[in-house]
C-alpha cells in the first residue's frame, strides 16, 4: 500500500534528522533505518473445508541492541512487508520514549479474520508461532495484540510455544487473558496512557480538564474508551466520529448513551439523521482535538483550519509532516503519536515483568506504575522541544531512537 510505504520512508526521515541533531554519523542511520531481521514465512492451514490454505506472514525485528524486540501482531487482508518493517521501528521509537529495555518488533499475517472460523483462527495463531519459534521468545522477541488480534490469540500463541519450549512460557507474549498471566489494566492501556498525555498537554496550556471541550475522531478500541475517560474526568466531548460521519453538540454530547449504542466495528453515527463530516469534525473549535481513527487526516489542505489548541494523536499517523510544520507555525501544541499511544507498549511490559517474577500487581499499582512513565516521558519530549524549538514529533524522535543508538555504538554496531 502507498501510504505504508510513505509511513517507512516519512519514518526513515525523522529518524534521519533526529539522528543527526544527536549528533550521530551516516553509519549510524544506516543501522537504523530499517530493521536487522525480516522475516517472511508462509503458513499452510487446512481449512474447514478440508482444503489446505497458505497465508503469508512477516515479523520484523528492528534493533536488539537494547533488550528483546517487542511489538503487535496483527491479521489484516492489507498486510505488507513494508508496514511490518516500518511499524517494527515505530515500536523502537516508543520503547525509546517509555524508557522500556526493548527494540521494536512488529508481524502481521494476511488474512480476514472476520471470514475465518475460531478452528481455523486457532490453527494459523499456532502455524505462526510454529514458523518463527527459533527466532521468537521471551528474551529475544515478544509479540503482543494489534489490529484484529485479542487475548485468545495470544493464550494460543503462548500454548504453542511453550509445547514447543517445553516449558510454560507466558513471557512468551503479552496481552493475554489473566488467567494465563495477563496483567491487570492492559485492555485499557493505550486509552489510558493518550489520556494522561492529554492531561499532561493540558496543563502545559493553562486547560481546565474539567469543561475542556474534546473532539474525537474514532469511535473504536481507542476512541471509545477515551471519550469515556474524558467524560467522567468532567471534560466536554463536543464531537465524535466514525467512518460513516460525525455527531457535534456545542453542550456535551451524551457519551454513555453512544458506547452503549456503538457496534463491534466502532460505527454508531448512522443511527442518528443529523450528522455532519469527518472533514468538518476536524475544524471544530474545541481545546483539544484527538484523531483517533486513521493515518494522513491533517494535512496541507485542513491544518490552516483547524480550530484547537492542542492536537493530541491516539492513531498512527494522523498527521502527514507539511500537517505537522503548519499546526507548530500556528502554535498548536501537537502531540504526536509515539509519545501519545506507548500506554499499551508499556503495559506490555509490566506484563512480561511480572511473568518473569511470578509475582502479580494490582490494577492500581499498574495504573501507578503507567501513569509515572508516561508522565516522565511527556516530561522529556516536551522539555527537549521547548529547549531546542522543535515540534514535539522531532523531539519524541531524538529520545525514542537515543538509547538504541548508545547501545548500538557500545556494542560496536555502528
Ligand atoms: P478500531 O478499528 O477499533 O476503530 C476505528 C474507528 O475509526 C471506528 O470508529 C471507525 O468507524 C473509524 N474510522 C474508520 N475509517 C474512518 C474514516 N475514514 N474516517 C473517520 N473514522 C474512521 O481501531 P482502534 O483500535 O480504535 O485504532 C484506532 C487508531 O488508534 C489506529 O490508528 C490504531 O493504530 C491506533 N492505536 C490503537 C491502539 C489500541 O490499543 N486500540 C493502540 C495504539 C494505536
Amino acid at each position: 500500500m502507498t501510504e505504508n510505504l510513505n509511513l517507512f520512508t516519512s519514518t526513515q526521515v525523522v529518524i534521519k534528522e533526529a539522528l543527526e541533531k544527536l549528533g550521530y554519523d551516516e553509519g549510524m542511520y544506516d543501522l537504523l533505518k530499517e530493521p536487522l531481521r525480516m522475516v517472511e514465512v508462509r503458513i499452510p492451514v487446512r481449512m474447514d473445508d478440508g482444503k489446505v490454505k497458505v497465508f503469508k506472514g512477516f515479523r520484523g525485528q528492528h534493533n536488539d541492541a537494547v533488550g528483546p524486540t517487542k511489538g503487535g501482531v496483527r491479521f489484516h487482508p492489507d498486510v505488507t512487508l513494508d508496514e511490518v518493517r516500518a511499524l517494527s521501528m515505530w515500536m523502537t521509537l516508543k520503547a525509546g520514549i517509555v524508557d522500556l529495555p526493548y527494540g521494536g518488533g512488529k508481524g502481521g499475517i494476511i488474512c480476514d479474520p472476520r471470514e475465518m472460523s475460531m478452528n481455523e483462527l486457532e490453527k494459523l495463531s499456532r502455524g505462526y508461532v510454529r514458523a518463527l519459534s527459533q527466532v521468537m521468545g521471551p528474551a529475544k522477541d515478544i509479540p503482543a495484540p494489534d489490529v484484529f488480534t485479542n487475548a485468545q490469540i495470544m493464550a494460543w500463541m503462548m500454548d504453542e510455544y511453550s509445547r514447543i519450549d517445553e516449558f510454560n512460557s507466558p513471557g512468551f507474549i503479552t496481552g493475554k487473558p489473566i488467567v494465563l498471566g495477563g496483567s491487570q489494566g492492559r485492555d485499557r492501556a493505550t486509552a489510558e496512557g493518550v489520556t494522561i498525555i492529554i492531561n499532561e498537554a493540558a496543563k502545559k496550556h493553562g486547560i481546565d480538564m474539567k469543561g475542556a471541550r474534546i473532539v474525537i475522531q474514532g469511535f473504536g478500541n481507542a476512541g471509545s474508551f477515551l471519550s469515556k475517560f474524558l467524560h467522567d474526568a468532567g471534560a466536554k466531548v463536543v464531537g465524535i466520529s466514525d467512518a460513516y460521519g460525525a455527531l457535534h453538540d456545542p453542550d456535551g454530547l451524551d457519551i454513555d448513551y453512544l458506547l452503549d449504542r456503538r457496534d463491534s466495528f466502532g460505527t454508531v453515527t448512522t443511527l442518528f439523521d443529523e450528522t455532519i463530516t469527518n472533514e468538518e469534525l476536524l475544524e471544530l473549535e474545541c481545546d483539544i482535538l484527538v484523531p483517533a481513527a486513521i493515518e494522513n487526516q491533517i494535512t496541507e489542505k485542513n491544518a490552516h483550519k483547524i480550530n484547537a489548541k492542542i492536537v493530541v494523536e491516539a492513531a498512527n499517523g494522523p498527521t502527514t509532516s507539511e500537517g505537522t510544520r503548519i499546526l507548530t507555525e500556528r502554535g498548536i501544541l501537537l502531540v504526536p503519536d509515539v509519545l501519545a499511544s506507548a500506554g499499551g507498549v508499556t503495559v506490555s511490559y509490566f506484563e512480561w515483568v511480572q511473568n518473569n517474577m511470578g509475582y502479580y500487581w494490582s490494577e492500581e499499582e499498574v495504573r501507578e506504575k503507567m501513569t509515572e512513565k508516561m508522565v516522565t516521558a511527556f516530561d522529556n519530549v516536551y522539555t527537549v522541544a521547548t529547549t531546542r524549538n522543535i515540534d514535539m514529533r522531532l523531539a519524541a524522535y531524538m529520545i525514542g531512537v537515543r538509547k538504541t543508538a548508545e547501545a548500538s555504538r557500545f556494542r560496536g554496531w555502528a
